[in-house]
């Protein structure tokens, strides 16, 4: 069975608590606090296998979560951070968020793609001494790992795909083309899962061919297999359109080649002004006193497109159609990888004004998934940014909820891995 759309949820790892705890010796009167750090989530990761080809595995297994971080302990042992867990996916693979639609990332090349992160670790108490504080009795709860619904769309990459109706031999001439063997039949529908081959024209002209299964009529409004099949030829660079011109089926070959061109423009106006080349499959089995060659052309040349006779059986004309789709690659645009759509998802997911204030005497603790992202861009070193963090917690309303509980000027206060004196 071929799966080439599945929704799944991932989340990321909660990151520790950090611990209270203090140094405990023998004739050592009061230790100091040396509570360690909850280490931090493990995240969700992304990574290509080559060796995969459909998204089978994610039918049967909805959710994916990784490990969370360790408690901090006592001795400044930090806990350990939770492991990432790795999800492979065939190349192609397009994720999308579930209730947006809106693309993530496109898994075609070879990078890693971080998915749901992990929690961070929350501070043991040993970070919080100071020559006033020495007695910190608060440490800080790690934070919960991202949690995401998306959606996975296997889109192949493939320069050229095959289209046509059933057994008109698209997958013979995939076969003996390139280094691919797909499964070839008299039958129709023979192919249910795409087939890619590379085909090697000359020295260093190569190119990646996809066999997808037959599209019929009615598919791109879901009547049959095709529909969901269009898809991957969404990026292709270059179609081939194979038609049958023997008659052996009692076909008509223009009637098919439009049928077929009817389909692609129903699925998308791009799809259907996709260059395309014509080619004109069992030429071996033409009748002698048959027209069908003759009427295909014209159709085919109205239409725009080059128009080569073949037999894929025979191979007879096979060279000369892959050279001529090796020369029209060249001048094409490389295929195509999806841009991320979601640039921002902080500002969708998660509200700037959600955050938590704690107070341990003059200390002043705030957390909040917002405010941590916040810090971990802000390069503190850099006047602008500094003023630009001063903005963003002013915009929150951070200072006025602070003001609210009674915060003094001189107290602490303390946002993740940075902490400052309050003035007013
Ligand atoms: P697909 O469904 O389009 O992939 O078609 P297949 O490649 O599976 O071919 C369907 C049938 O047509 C098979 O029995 C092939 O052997 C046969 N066939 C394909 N190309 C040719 C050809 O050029 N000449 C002849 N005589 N038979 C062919
Ligand atoms: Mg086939």
């Amino acid at each position: 069975m071929f799966v080439d759309k599945v929704r799944i949820t991932v989340v990321g790892g909660r990151g520790g608590d950090g611990a209270v705890a203090f140094h405990r010796e023998k004739y050592v009167a009061s230790g100091g606090p040396d509570g360690g750090d909850g280490g931090h989530g493990g995240s969700v990761v992304l990574r290509v296998n080559d060796n995969l080809s459909t998204l089978l595995d994610f039918r049967y297994k909805r959710k994916y979560a990784a490990q969370a971080g360790v408690n901090g302990q006592g001795r400044k042992m930090a806990g350990k951070r939770g492991e990432n867990l790795i999800i492979e996916v065939p190349r192609g693979t397009v994720v999308r968020d579930a209730q947006s639609g809106a693309i993530i990332c496109d898994m075609s090349g070879d990078e890693d793609f971080v998915l749901a992160r992990g929690g961070r670790g929350g501070w043991g108490n040993a970070h919080y001494a100071t020559p006033t504080r020495q007695v910190p009795r608060f440490a800080k709860a790690g934070l919960k790992g991202q949690e995401r619904d998306v959606i996975l769309e296997l889109k192949l990459l493939a320069d050229v795909g095959l289209v046509g109706f059933p057994n008109v031999g698209k997958s013979t001439l995939l076969s003996v083309t390139s280094n691919a063997r797909p499964k070839i039949a008299n039958y129709h529908f023979t192919t249910l899962f795409p087939n890619l081959g590379v085909i090697y024209v000359d020295e260093g002209v190569s190119f990646v061919m996809a066999d997808i299964p037959g599209i019929i009529e009615g598919a791109a409004e879901g009547a049959g297999l095709g529909h969901d099949f269009l898809r991957h030829i969404d990026r292709c660079r270059l179609l081939i359109h194979v038609v049958d011109v023997s008659g052996c089926e009692d076909r008509d070959p223009v009637a098919d080649f439009e049928a077929i061109n009817r389909e692609l423009a129903d699925y998308s106006e791009d799809l259907a002004s996709r260059p395309m080349i014509v080619a004109a499959n069992k030429a071996d089995l033409l009748p002698p006193d048959s027209d069908n060659l003759q009427r295909l052309q014209k159709a085919a040349e109205a239409a725009g497109c080059p128009f080569y006779v073949i037999s894929a059986g025979t191979t007879k004309g096979t060279r000369e159609l892959m050279r001529a789709a090796a020369g029209l690659l060249r001048q094409l645009p490389p295929v195509k990888v999806f841009e991320p759509e979601y640039v921002e998802e902080i500002a969708q997911a998660v509200r700037p004004e959600d955050f938590q204030i704690e107070h341990y005497g003059s200390t002043w603790l705030v957390t909040g998934e917002w405010i941590s992202r916040l810090v971990e861009n802000i390069n503190f070193d850099d006047y602008e940014s500094r003023n630009y963090f001063d903005q963003q917690l002013r915009r929150c309303g951070l200072f006025t909820r602070l003001e609210e509980e009674g915060i003094q000027e001189g107290d602490t206060v303390d946002i993740y891995d940075f902490e400052f004196e309050y003035q007013k």
